[in-house]
């Protein structure tokens, strides 16, 4: 393909290009990328940044890995698709293996799909199936953590916080919800009788009603990237069981060691009945993500009515993704990924220790390889980002929060001058007022 001037390529994308959350004809700026390797996004302009983001939380083994490259391409010889209606293929049954065997063992019955947010439609499915299948037709609703996010579709949008997803904009087409306050009992502390009695009353006077309580365990991201106490998860879990209310666990932005356990739900050693993982599981290469069940609830929904699940997706375990998917998995597991996870909570708590003397930030937290800087006031996008850039690294703040959560491999060299402009440019933000 010949390359065109990027000038002309620039004019499109504003022209006709939407990019997430932004206008169709916006006036923030977009950079173009020409390639990216290891922790390195290189720019058409010439310009290199250092990428504190791993492209979402997806990329933890950094850009352009020869082995996932290797991965794909040793699949594309045999296929890059087939439809997974009656069809099958090695894979995907060797990446189901894969995740089996390294989720809590109760889950054992797994669908694959496309992207995060389908992952979570197909969660709140199977427990609404579950429940019609066992004579339970009125437990359609759900309950979610405020500050919650679990996705941009319909029904993923219905449990995620009701102001940050902005509710009232659809508010005829989301499925109405239940929703507690988010945990006030932090990572590490422990969880208080107070903590739970908003989630316990509601489960006691609306159980009739409730399929599932769906949550992000321990790392609420996308809604506030709070980390809230293990404990009370493992409530939570023991909660679901005494109002017979299935537990659902997003790890999608948490899975695969992002919080310092491979799962979050280890840190309260708890196992959901559906779990949720995307984001990292192809170690950022392609769009893929699962949902696992126990076998109770899959066999449910063999046995129910219509006997079998309602979803289907055209592109539903694509052998590529699948492939790249169980490259990346064997690479993590290969390495001594927890240390690595660990010593970067270590060294992001130093480098950003500076920004807690800061007259604009409120706090600073990390846990396992994400560094969270919080201002006391929500930072402008448009000119931050530049700030970023032109300090050479790659940075995405949303309202007031700064954070980072780079590859695994990042070495100390990239991560020191990643947290040094992040101190720099927060202490250069307008002071609050
Ligand atoms: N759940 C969580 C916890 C997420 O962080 C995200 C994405 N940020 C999603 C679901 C949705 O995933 P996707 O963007 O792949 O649809």
């Amino acid at each position: 393909m010949k390359t065109r001037p990027i000038e002309s390529q620039m004019a499109t994308d504003a022209q006709h290009i939407w990019h997430p959350y932004s206008k169709m004809q916006s006036d923030s700026p977009v950079f173009h990328v020409e390639s990216a390797q290891g922790v390195y996004l290189q720019l058409s302009n010439g310009q290199r940044l250092v990428d504190g983001m791993s492209s979402w939380w997806c990329a933890i083994h950094g850009y352009n890995h020869p082995l996932l490259n290797q991965a794909i391409q040793a699949q594309l010889e045999k296929m890059a698709h087939v439809m997974f209606g009656g069809l099958t293929h090695e894979p995907a049954i060797k990446l189901v293996e894969k995740l089996v065997e390294i989720t809590p063992q109760p889950l054992q019955s797994v669908f694959i799909s496309d992207s995060g947010s389908v992952a979570v439609e197909v969660a709140m499915k199977m427990a609404i199936q579950y429940w019609n299948a066992l004579a339970q037709p009125n437990k359609q609703h759900f309950v979610s953590l405020r500050h919650g996010y679990h996705g941009d579709t319909l029904g993923a949008m219905s449990v995620c916080d009701p102001v940050n997803g902005m509710h009232s904009l659809f508010n005829s087409v989301l499925a109405s919800q239940y929703f507690v306050d988010a945990p006030a009992c932090r990572f590490g502390e422990r969880c208080r009788e107070q903590d739970l009695q908003a989630l316990e009353q509601l489960l006691h006077r609306h159980h009739p009603q409730i399929a599932a309580l769906i949550l992000e365990p321990v790392v609420q991201g996308a809604g506030g990237m709070r980390f809230y106490s293990a404990e009370y998860l493992a409530r939570a879990r023991l909660l679901c069981d005494q109002f017979q209310v299935l537990l659902i666990a997003d790890e999608i932005a948490t899975g695969f060691g992002r919080s310092g356990k491979l799962f979050a739900c280890e840190h309260a050693s708890i196992s959901p009945d559906i779990m949720c993982i995307g984001k990292a599981l192809t170690g950022g290469y392609m769009s893929l993500a699962a949902t696992l069940a126990t076998r109770e609830v899959s066999a449910a929904i063999d046995r129910g009515n219509p006997g079998v699940f309602m979803h289907g997706p055209t592109f539903m375990a694509n052998p590529l993704a699948c492939a790249v998917s169980l490259a990346s998995i064997e690479l993590l597991l290969a390495s001594d990924w927890h240390s690595r996870v660990m010593y970067l909570q270590g060294r992001l708590e130093q480098l950003l220790a500076p920004c807690r003397n800061l007259s604009q930030v409120s706090e600073v937290r990390c846990l396992g390889a994400i560094g969270v800087v919080e201002m006391k006031q929500a930072v402008d996008m448009k000119s931050i980002t530049r700030q970023f850039v032109d300090a050479g690294v790659w940075m995405r703040p949303f309202g007031k929060l700064v954070y980072l959560m780079p590859a695994y491999n990042i070495d100390d060299e990239a991560l020191e001058f990643l947290c040094a402009a992040v101190v720099d440019i927060v202490g250069c933000q307008p002071e609050s007022a």
